[in-house]
């Protein structure tokens, strides 16, 4: 559904990205994991066209997307791109002066144009799977970090997105909070929803996923099965990369 080829991206001389290719299928979970610094977050970020590559092709839906915001001729538009690609981040963004409830249902009427009511029942239903259909009337101040998590899921959920991008939503979070939203995660990957997680949890990385990418220095320096990767991993850089998160 959503394809990386030769993918490079350079802050000045610095480059970041050295090519990097993924093939994500609908309904696939990948893991992405790698030393601080080895381009992860850029990676994801290029998948959604947050940050605008340098070269090489992102492929949504067999199309590749242009550098124009609307789709045209053969080409998508990133702003199609970014409706059908969700992302959530280490810091969960919410609107402090919306309720939990206001902060799920913004996107939906101000982008989807959805009315209102339509909105609020979706919001409803998916707060109700995350945990926190009793938070809706509450501020995101009065919540828990791991609580704060789950409603920027919800929020990203209720755009309805094909693919979901989750850059390391739990490193910010209290080690007992962390559980409570890889639960959700969890719970999607059941579902069905397609994503690309980027997460230092290896055993949480091993467990949902199908497929690990090992990125060091701007390349895919290793790629399999979590097995392969995380569980029993060959070779020795991955060794002990691996056993520093367990
Ligand atoms: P971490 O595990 O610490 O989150 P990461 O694998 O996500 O690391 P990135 O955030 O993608 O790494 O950063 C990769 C490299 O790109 C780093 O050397 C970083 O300093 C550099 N970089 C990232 N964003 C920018 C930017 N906006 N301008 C300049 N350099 C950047
Ligand atoms: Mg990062």
């Amino acid at each position: 559904i959503i394809e990386a080829v030769a993918l490079r991206k350079s802050y000045g001389n610095h480059e970041v990205l050295k090519g990097l290719d993924l093939s994500l299928a609908r309904g696939e979970v990948v893991a992405l994991i790698g030393p601080s610094g080895s381009g992860k977050s850029t990676f994801i970020r290029c998948l959604n066209h947050m940050e605008v590559p340098t070269d090489g092709t992102i492929r949504f839906r067999q199309k590749t997307v242009g550098d124009a915001f609307r789709d045209k001729g053969e080409e998508i538009g990133y702003g199609t791109l970014r409706r059908h690609v969700g992302m959530v981040f280490q810091h969960f963004n919410l609107f402090p002066h919306k309720t939990v409830l206001q902060n799920v249902i913004e996107g939906p009427i101000t982008v989807l144009k959805r009315p209102k009511k339509e909105a609020e029942e979706l919001a409803l239903d998916l707060l109700g799977q995350v945990g926190l259909a009793a938070k809706r009337n509450d501020y995101p101040n009065h919540l828990s970090g791991g609580q704060k998590q789950r409603v920027a899921i919800a929020r990203a959920l209720a755009m309805q997105p094909e693919v979901l991008l989750l850059d390391e939503v739990t490193s910010a979070l209290d080690p007992e909070l962390v559980g409570e939203v890889l639960a959700v995660i969890r719970g999607l990957a059941e579902k069905g929803m397609t994503m690309a997680i980027v997460t230092h949890e290896m055993a949480f990385a091993a467990d949902v996923s199908s497929r690990v990418l090992f990125l060091d220095q701007g390349v895919i320096a290793a790629t399999g099965s979590p097995e392969e990767i995380i569980r029993n991993p060959a070779n020795e850089r991955l060794r002990g990369f691996v056993s520093r998160f367990h």
